[in-house]
């Protein structure tokens, strides 16, 4: 039998409508769809009835299968002739192991595409009312994980950051967000900075929370406001209080 085919297909940040042309073309056609805790329920709709779903359930902390695991489940539903989804929240190339995955099917000879979608580092702020770069504020922006693997070769560098870069964007990293702060405090930034976090952004439930890096922290605590949520640090952030166009920002 003729060896199937492999997509990697971003499902976008969370709003439906965010889907790009090509995943919806894609998820239509799919035999299975292999998915993650971040993908909305109203995307697998596209997905033809008969067509077999397999959640996967990835949380940064907490994987329901092990990325081998994953890796494997793709190889063998290609091997058996399939057309199969691989689908992800935000982009599949930022974050989402996509790389990895991408490997293992090479590896193997499996024909595969990437499908990319919009990512939620970008998404949730501009729900936010915050431009990652401005002619007035900032010229680069970093996208960055909070959440480093325990057995990570090159640790984040904060200083190193916080020295090279206009405005800094971090996933998965509110439960390590005190740490960060003081981090690129002492890395060099002040304290003053203004900071942002979106909880759930472009969904009807986000919620964002305007901070600087000596008090955003304590902010979130307070709010309690939970993964998954998009932090942003630098000036733009200030943009938010005059562009918020979707829901209101709390300070
Ligand atoms: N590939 C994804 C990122 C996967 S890592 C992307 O491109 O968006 C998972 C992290 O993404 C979460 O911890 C959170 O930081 C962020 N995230 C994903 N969806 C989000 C949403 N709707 N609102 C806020 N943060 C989100």
């Amino acid at each position: 039998m003729a060896h199937g085919k492999v997509f990697l297909v971003g499902a976008g940040p969370g709003d439906p409508k965010l889907l790009t042309l090509k995943a919806v073309d894609v998820l239509r056609e799919a035999d299975v769809v292999v998915y993650d805790r971040l993908v909305s329920e109203s995307i697998l709709e596209f997905v033809p009835k008969d067509a077999e779903k397999i959640y996967v359930g990835k949380s940064s902390d907490k994987h329901e299968l092990s990325q081998e695991k994953i890796n494997e489940l793709l190889v063998n539903l290609a091997l058996d002739g399939k057309k199969v989804v691989r689908l992800k929240g935000g982009d599949p190339f930022v974050f989402g192991r996509g790389g990895e995955e991408a490997e293992a099917l090479a590896d193997k000879k499996i024909a595969f595409e990437v499908v990319p979608g919009v990512t939620s580092a970008i998404a949730a702020p501009a729900y936010a009312g915050i431009p990652l770069t401005h002619r007035d504020y900032a010229s680069s922006f970093a996208v960055v994980t909070g959440h480093q693997a325990a057995d990570a070769e090159t640790p984040i560098d904060w200083g190193r950051l916080a020295g090279s870069v206009d405005t800094i964007v971090v996933l998965m990293g509110v439960g390590s967000l005190e740490s960060t702060a003081n981090d690129l405090i002492e890395g060099g930034l002040s304290p003053s900075l203004p900071v942002a976090v979106i909880e759930w952004g472009t969904l009807e439930k986000q919620r964002s929370l305007i901070g600087t890096l000596d008090t955003i922290a304590e902010k979130v605590k307070e709010k309690n406001v939970k993964p998954p949520a998009v932090i942003v640090i630098g000036e733009v952030v200030n943009l938010g209080s005059k562009l918020s166009w979707f829901k209101t920002l709390s300070r």
